[in-house]
């Protein structure tokens, strides 16, 4: 495959833009470097470079495009919104419109508010958080990813009662400190903290079912632990479902798990490809926001009529009979070839998936946890990740990220992938 385009373009983004990429992970640093492929078009599952070639893409650009690309109910939702006004400062139908399918769809959500990311909204349900309890301490789960302020970019600390400390540059040591860090799936050491934080905790944020170290589901019973404990000590529940909400039904992870947090953080598909976030909950809690409230929360593009009329179109699409169930279905195909490439060519992985989403991590050890993950081989991931782009197979470029499918993908983009699968095992 000819990349020679890519590479000029990224290097003169290296000059212009930080890194060349206007989000890290969009680098080749995880896979072993590289110039990362220039994306010059999609449309349905497929995306093609400035070099003309054609990927079947599994990246999704990190979820948000569960529809595919150019899909025409939501080109034409966009375009209506380019042609009678894409921002007006003001209230619109659309944000009430839209408002009513999400607290349709998700029984939590008393009131809503739009954001203009994941990030604002997971930030925003912290910091109510902490005006409704009158409390600071957060508790988060290791390797689960909430976007990238202050409070969530902090490290675990060496032990279940030991603060955390900067996982970024910047980042001061007080923030740090208001933040303790667990293992997903461990009762115990949540207990632990609980013990020893629980009644200076304001909030704990779960990732429901996490995606940011692959796709990794809650033991049977953890989460719903978790949420007793935090009941019984006055502590809110935050489900940052900014890649779990439409992923795998329609709705958000919390029904599929029969939980009902406090608050809830959305993004990425709600959008339909269009920068979004949202968050809501319990009315008592929501009405700690301004201009009812004394928590501050606001966005000259929050709820603008173009992110809007794509949401509202990306969930028509999502509402249709059959959609999830073809998902699944493509799914554990693929799946069920991911594993037999594997015995066939002696790969030794790991393959967790939940209906449309799935992560193959090398390693012989179940993943339930983020230190599992982190202990997977990302030497061989990143050479099994060039392997398949090759092929014409786009997978995201980082061992702990999960391959999505879309309402596009067919079977026979399933078997192509199955057959380049086979031979990048056959060469690792
Ligand atoms: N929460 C989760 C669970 C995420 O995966 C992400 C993004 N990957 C975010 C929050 C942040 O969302 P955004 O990138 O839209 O700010």
């Amino acid at each position: 495959m000819n990349h020679t385009k890519s590479e000029e373009v990224y290097s003169e983004a290296l000059e212009h833009i930080v890194g060349g990429v206007n989000s890290p992970s969009r680098s080749y640093k995880a896979v072993g470097g590289g110039a990362p492929v220039v994306m010059a078009k999609g449309e349905g599952a497929y995306f093609w470079d400035v070099d003309g070639n054609r990927y079947i893409d599994y990246l999704a650009a990190y979820g948000p495009i569960i529809t595919g690309f150019g899909h025409p109910h939501i080109a034409k939702a966009i375009s209506h919104a380019a042609e009678t006004g894409v921002l007006f400062g003001t209230p619109t139908e659309h944000e009430v419109k839209f408002a009513k399918m999400l607290k349709e769809a998700i029984p939590s959500l008393d009131k809503v508010r739009f954001t203009n990311s994941g990030t604002e909204a997971v930030m925003t349900t912290v910091r109510v958080a902490r005006a409704y309890t009158g409390r600071t301490k957060i508790i988060k789960f290791a390797g689960c990813y909430h976007g990238h302020f202050d409070q969530v970019l902090v490290a675990a600390g060496s032990g279940p009662a030991t603060l955390g400390s900067p996982d970024s540059a910047g980042v001061p040591e007080a923030v740090a400190t208001e933040v303790i860090t667990v293992p997903f799936n461990n009762q115990e050491q949540f207990q632990l903290a609980m013990d020893h934080w629980g009644d200076e905790v304001a909030a704990i944020l779960i990732e429901p079912i996490v995606g940011n170290f692959g796709i990794v589901q809650p033991n049977k019973g953890f989460l719903e632990y978790v949420h007793a404990i935090a009941k019984e000590k006055g502590v809110l529940t935050i489900h940052d479902e900014v890649i779990t909400a439409f992923r795998f039904h329609y709705g958000a992870a919390q029904d599929l798990l029969g939980l009902t947090p406090d608050l809830t953080a959305m993004g990425k598909i709600i959008g339909g490809g269009l920068p979004i976030g949202a968050y809501g909950g319990r009315k008592d809690i929501m009405e700690t926001v301004a201009p009812l409230g004394p928590a501050y929360q606001a966005g000259t593009m929050a709820g603008n009529p173009a992110s809007m009329l794509a949401g509202i179109a990306c969930l028509e699409v999502l509402k249709q009979p059959g959609v999830y169930e073809e998902m699944d279905r493509l799914g554990a195909m693929l799946e069920q070839g991911i594993l037999e490439a594997a015995k066939k060519q002696g790969v030794t992985i790991t393959l967790n998936r939940i209906k449309g989403a799935l992560a193959v991590y090398f390693t012989d050890e179940k993943v339930e946890n983020y230190e599992q993950a982190e202990n997977s081989d990302g030497e061989k991931f990143g050479r099994f990740f060039k392997l398949m782009l090759e092929q014409g197979i786009n997978l995201a470029p980082s061992k702990y990220e999960a391959w999505f499918l879309t309402t596009e993908h067919t079977e026979e983009d399933i078997v192509e992938t199955i057959k380049a699968v086979n031979n990048a095992f056959s060469q690792l």
